[in-house]
């Protein structure tokens, strides 16, 4: 059953105090706008500008701040594309890796089982023990690969 957005925001307000944190009304108002927004790679500066709209206060600076700590505490996943600025995404969104537009920056989620496969291959290979990775494919998307002729 899918949770509700209170459900998750009740959540992740029981992690941060765990921590030694307060859901502050600007934390809580980034947090729902990466919920309500899954799988959209949102980039600080589309985080303010849909924040703004309900919470005309809140500065980019508390903004970055904000996607920091919650980035830090593991609430939330930091992901560099390699353009100069870092985009966001739930930590709690299923493990999933990209496929990233070199052309038009349109980003892809997989997940793949083999992935599993090469994990347990290295680790026993090199007596590694893995416990996460960040993988990345750049390439062009339908769009953007010129049609064969
Ligand atoms: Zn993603
Ligand atoms: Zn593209």
């Amino acid at each position: 059953m899918e949770k509700s957005l209170r459900e998750q925001i009740t959540e992740i307000s029981e992690a941060l105090r765990r921590k030694g944190y307060r859901l502050t009304p600007q934390r809580e108002a980034v947090i729902k706008i990466l919920l309500e927004n899954p799988n959209q790679h949102l980039a600080a500066e589309d985080i303010y500008a849909m924040v703004r709209k309900t919470h005309p206060e809140i500065g980019m600076a508390t903004v970055y701040r904000t996607l920091d700590l919650l980035s830090k505490e593991k609430i939330i996943n930091q992901l560099s594309f390699e353009e100069g600025h870092c985009r966001y995404e739930m930590e709690s969104q299923a493990h999933h890796h990209h496929l990233v537009c070199l052309k038009c920056g349109k980003i892809t989620e997989f997940n793949i089982q083999l992935l599993k496969k090469m994990e347990e291959a290295l680790a026993a290979e090199h007596e590694f023990q893995i416990v996460g990775y960040l993988l990345k494919f750049y390439g062009y998307c339908a769009q953007c690969t010129p049609a064969e002729e």
